[in-house]
């Protein structure tokens, strides 16, 4: 008989059978509240009716057209009406299927424009799991250990984490920004760096925003030294922090974007933004793969921008945002094991922590699971898992936020 590979680690014993906006069924049709949207991934809700048709009357026409040979209509439209959405000056795109891929697609494409071998990367990022993706990721061992060698010319300094250092978020500010220039001036020097790469609000490390300050100092020392500035929207983008890009919030710039989870409603796909004189710099053959830009994934994709316009998501995620985390905070204010609720929009999480004041991995597992129980299914970060996170659907409504809010108070 085969059977699953036991690496799979299932966080809940939930066999998904249907689902609508942030709602699931399993097989014995039990509901549940869907706080987790497959890790970011299905912000428009489950089997939203217009991404629905949209696949399907894209399936019905091409399913797969490869980019180099021959292109496609949604993947023509998808591109021109990726302006609406992307920042000026980053007018240049390029699809592939997944985060991880992406962030490699970033990396060689910042190595490729500046001749140069260095990442500088930051504590707490997540940035993928294939052997490059997993050698700029440092928000757990898990990722990283026993995969030796990984890339080389990679330098690790701080993220301005408040809750990491006990510090003010200005004090920690001045840290990590210190320690970035300790860093170039001792590990790898500013003519050897082609990139920071960066998430304005790390995710898999726990939910912590960056700093207006922060990367604000990222982009002076970029411009100063000619390194390139990325920034990894992959979890925070499409709406999810209650802005389109969770870089707004902070008046940052990126040189290169990356961009996945929500751009496609549950459809495998990916992209990265850039300059066109950035982009020129690649060479054809150096990106891409069979599978990039898939016709159905990039209809599903024009689709969801459809519906985050019409149906106000970006707002929506803002005003459940706010509604969600004053019910997680009186939530907190009520019980010492948590440390705090951070996060912004609906990327919102609430850190434990035992009562030596240490991260409590174990305390966030047991409210994941017995909130499972009790019809609401989270997901937990931080590189020692003590972070409960909740990301809901986009589409969320106020009654399924109390709901959820509700169920939360009597579970933790
Ligand atoms: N970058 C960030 C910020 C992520 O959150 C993730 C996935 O969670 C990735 C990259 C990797 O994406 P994928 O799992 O699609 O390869």
């Amino acid at each position: 008989m085969v059977a699953l590979s036991p690496i799979l680690k299932q966080a809940t014993p939930v066999i998904a059978a249907r689902g609508e906006g942030a709602l699931l069924w399993d097989e014995d049709d039990r509901r549940y509240l869907d706080f987790t949207a497959g890790i970011g991934v299905t912000s428009t809700g489950h089997s939203h009716p217009r991404i629905v048709a949209a696949a399907q009357e894209q399936i019905a026409k091409i399913i797969h057209a490869q980019y180099t040979t021959v292109m496609h209509r949604p993947l023509l439209d998808l591109t021109e009406r990726l302006g609406e959405v992307l920042p000026q000056g980053l007018d240049r795109v390029f699809f592939a299927n997944s985060g991880s891929e992406a962030v490699e697609a970033a990396l060689r494409l910042a190595r490729q424009a500046t001749g140069r071998p260095n990442v500088v990367v930051f504590h707490g990022g997540f940035h993928g799991r294939t052997v490059a993706a997993a050698s700029l990721t440092t928000s757990g061992t898990k990722f990283r250990s026993g995969f030796a060698p990984l890339m080389a010319g990679v330098t690790v300094t701080p993220f301005p984490d408040p809750s990491h250092y006990g510090w003010s978020q200005e004090e920690t500010t001045e840290f990590a920004l210190r320690q970035l220039d300790y860093t170039l001036q001792t590990l790898t020097s500013p003519e050897d760096t082609a990139a920071f790469l960066v998430e304005p609000v790390l995710g898999e490390g726990g939910y912590v925003p960056a700093t207006t300050e922060f990367l604000a100092g990222l982009r002076e020392r970029a411009e100063r030294h000619g390194i390139l500035l990325i920034l990894d929207e992959v979890q925070t983008g499409w709406g999810r922090t209650g802005r389109f890009w969770a870089h707004e919030h902070f008046d940052a710039t990126a040189d290169i974007l990356i961009t996945a989870k929500g751009i496609a409603s549950g459809f495998p796909l990916s992209a990265i933004a850039a300059s066109e004189e950035l982009m020129s710099k690649a060479w054809p053959g150096s990106q891409g793969g069979t599978y990039g830009a898939n016709a159905v994934a990039c209809a599903a994709a024009l689709a969801t921008l459809e519906v985050i316009r019409d149906e106000h998501l970006v707002e929506n995620a803002d005003q459940r945002g706010k509604q969600l985390r004053a019910a997680l905070e009186e939530v907190a204010g009520q019980h010492d094991a948590i440390a705090g609720v951070r996060g912004l929009g609906l990327m919102l999480g609430t850190e434990f922590r035992d009562a030596d004041g240490k991260p409590d991995g174990a305390a966030a597992t047991r409210v994941q699971q017995a909130a499972a129980e009790n019809g609401l299914l989270l997901l937990t970060c931080g590189a020692w898992g003590q972070v409960v996170r909740m990301i809901p659907a986009l589409v969320v409504t106020e009654e399924q936020v109390d709901e959820a809010a509700q169920v939360w108070s009597q579970t933790v």
